[in-house]
């Protein structure tokens, strides 16, 4: 008999529960739930559950073979963004199995990030295998980007270097400095990653969606989007409460380092934009881009209650109804229907 698994005559009270540092009650127990918001977010989720190949690529993949249906620039961008989001797709992955869920220590909060977790394989897949090779493209191209884009590289090590942080031995969650440093993994990856870095590659692709063009991308990219609109406001939730629980690591040391990894952010993904936009396409200009950025990162700041440098109106109103979308009934029923009552589904 090892003690593992201590044995006590002590029940789990969700009062005693904790975002990080749950030493007091068992974390295996999800029941009695405290945080009931977390607990939402898994079952919206799953409610959401789809996959890449139950979408078709027939017209994308007859529009991408005419010669005459794309630009040299539009053909660029498009593999940018699958080369971009490729990788990045399994960075935040590894990001949320090897660092948040080890720190993380509330049950519930563990169960919607593992939902998570499946969810960046499920957006690795579409980004990195199923569009890219039902296009035919050269997949080697598109995973090494983030090793020879510059651009693309800097995007995806600003987050690689926040999970390194906290995968080093000596890492703990005890200290000021250590749970500082999980606050700042926390921030740098739903806010900036999931929060900022996703958002002008959404709006190039489904531009081509308003144009009728790479129809089976631009559904998927909806889902895509859905999802990580979810994760971005767990994150903005998980945050909120680390903060309430530690209120000693936002200091203003710490609010100022979140100001400028959003600052960064805003730069590293206008520099991406203009590097995959070369001379602008699909209506979209340089200007617009960087403007939407502000405008992404001001409404991110104000989720943190932080000031909000930018002041910048939104010069893609129609990105508001997409993401609106995700809540309106209809929209995504017929999939989730099917999903639930399927029971049939071949699995190839
Ligand atoms: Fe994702
Ligand atoms: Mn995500």
């Amino acid at each position: 008999m090892g003690d593992i698994i201590a044995m006590t005559a002590t029940r789990v009270r969700a009062d005693d529960k904790r975002i990080i540092n749950n030493k007091a009650v068992d974390v295996n127990q999800l029941i009695p739930i405290k945080y009931a918001w977390a607990w939402q977010y898994y079952l919206d989720a799953c409610a959401n559950h789809w996959m890449p190949q139950e979408i078709s690529m027939q017209r994308d993949i007859e529009q991408w073979r005419n010669p005459k249906a794309f630009t040299d620039d539009e053909r660029l961008a498009v593999k940018r963004a699958l080369g971009f989001f490729s990788t990045a797709e399994t960075i935040v992955a590894n990001n949320v199995i090897m660092a948040i869920y080890k720190f993380i220590t509330a049950p519930e909060c563990r169960m919607y990030i593992l939902r998570q977790a499946f969810e960046e394989a499920i957006h690795t897949h579409a980004y990195g295998q199923y569009m890219p090779e039902s296009l035919g493209m050269d997949t080697g191209e598109l995973m090494n980007m983030y090793r020879e884009v510059p651009a693309i590289h800097d995007k995806e090590e600003f987050g690689a270097r926040l999970t390194v942080d906290i995968l080093q031995p000596d890492f703990e969650t005890e200290s000021f400095s250590g749970r500082s440093r999980l606050l700042r993994n926390l921030i740098g990856y739903y806010v900036v990653t999931e929060g900022i870095f996703f958002y002008t590659t959404f709006v190039m692709l489904l531009s081509f969606g308003r144009q009728n063009r790479l129809p089976g991308v631009c559904e998927q990219v909806q889902y895509i989007l859905r999802d990580e609109s979810m994760h971005l406001n767990f994150g903005l939730e998980l945050i909120h409460a680390f903060i309430r629980e530690n209120q000693d690591v936002w200091t203003e040391e710490a609010k100022a380092w979140a100001l400028e990894a959003v600052k960064e952010g805003v730069q590293l993904e206008y520099r991406h934009a203009e590097d995959s936009l070369p001379n602008g396409l699909l209506g979209l200009t340089h200007q617009m881009m960087k403007q939407y950025v502000e405008y992404i990162a001001d409404r991110r700041l104000e989720r943190l209650g932080l000031p909000k440098p930018y002041g910048t109106s939104n010069p893609f109103p129609w990105m508001s109804e997409v993401i609106d979308l995700r809540k309106e009934k209809n929209f995504f029923e017929t999939r989730v229907t099917e999903y639930q009552t399927g029971g049939t589904l071949s699995w190839e």
